[in-house]
């Protein structure tokens, strides 16, 4: 069984959504999924989509046993559909401006930008996210009619539109908060990997049409690859939440957090790193220092005009580097 898998390297991100909107473009703008990102960037520090996931619970024990205190988030956390008043202003003339008939209270990536801080010290990172495609997936355990299964040529995990009975159990176990209920067609869905396109050679909708182009695709067990290199070669790309159990694979190249440095008072630049490194182990784990330190040295062997394997693989220079399927 082969295992695909996804680099995101935060330090690329600039948080356009374009990937977001690929997604919903192709998969869910209809039939009960209107609510759903099955891709959403969201602000880092913030509470993220759903709102605040990462109390939501579910995933597995130390013990590996699965965890039955996930709760299913309520419509009101992914946020609202948004009514305008489009035809007011556009066919019938009255006033120019267009917003929503009621002042929204939530959304997804409500907090963009806001981050943490005080200026000029404030700072925020984006981090996108897709179903990680675990390879101990939480959804496929708590799935009491086997409608949750991993492909076997690639390990995306997909469920099965006929075998779902709408049970949820599948978005009370999943600790990322990824899997979502169509309402109209009373089942569960979620990211489906693009197989379809992966099956032909193509990267998934939210990988291709990255602005950034900060993710790479590809399988766990090619060597030669960028995911291969990053995960286990150099150890920059680190899961997200490993303690949740579930074995993700997609892989975060985290946000170097002395660029840049804090201004002291004077407003001279310090040598303190702006993100708190515990901020960014909470999210990616111990791994994170080293990472940071590894990625600081390559680059400043770049800047020393060095030659440097990894910073050439994350700058990715062509579909041909981040791609491989
Ligand atoms: Fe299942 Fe959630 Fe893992 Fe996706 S991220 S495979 S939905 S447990
Ligand atoms: Fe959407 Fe495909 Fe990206 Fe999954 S892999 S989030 S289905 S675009
Ligand atoms: Fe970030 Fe790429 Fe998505 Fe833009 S398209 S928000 S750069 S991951």
């Amino acid at each position: 069984m082969r295992q695909l898998a996804y680099v995101f390297d935060l330090n690329k991100c600039i948080g356009c959504h374009t990937c977001t909107m690929a997604c919903k473009q192709l998969w869910t703008n209809r039939d009960g999924r209107e609510y759903m990102y099955w891709n959403n960037v969201e602000t880092r520090p913030g509470k993220g989509y759903p709102k605040n996931w990462e109390q939501k619970g579910g995933g597995f024990d130390k013990e590996g046993k699965l965890k039955t205190n996930g709760v299913i988030p309520i419509r009101a956390d992914y946020g609202g559909l948004w009514e305008y008043n489009l035809e007011e202003v556009l066919l019938q003339g009255k006033g120019n401006q267009v917003v929503p008939h009621e002042k929204p209270t939530w959304g997804p990536n409500w907090d963009e930008d806001e981050g943490k801080g005080e200026f000029p010290n404030n700072h925020y990172f984006y981090l996108p996210r897709i179903c990680n495609h675990c390879s101990n997936p939480a959804c496929l355990a708590a799935c009491p009619t086997k409608a949750i299964y991993k492909r076997p040529e690639d390990g995306l995990v997909v469920i099965d539109q006929e075998r779902c009975r709408g049970y949820r159990y599948c978005v009370k176990a999943c600790p990322y908060g990824k899997v979502y209920f169509n309402l109209q067609t009373q089942k569960s869905e979620k990211c489906i990997g693009c197989y379809p396109r992966v099956e032909k050679g193509v990267p998934p909708a939210c990988v291709a049409q990255c602005v950034g182009k900060i993710r790479f695709v590809g399988y766990r067990d090619d060597k030669d690859g960028p995911i291969y290199k990053l995960v286990e070669q150099w150890k920059v790309a680190l899961p997200l939440h490993a303690e949740y159990g579930t074995e993700p694979n997609v892989f975060y190249v985290p946000p170097m957090n002395t660029t840049p440095l804090v201004f002291e008072e004077d407003g001279r630049l310090g040598d303190k790193p702006r993100i708190p490194l515990a901020d960014l182990e909470g999210l990616f784990g111990p791994g994170v220092k080293p990472a940071l330190e590894t990625l600081g040295r390559e680059m400043a062997k770049r800047r020393d005009a060095k030659a440097s394997e990894l910073t050439e693989i994350l700058i990715g220079y062509t579909n041909k580097d981040r791609y491989r399927l």
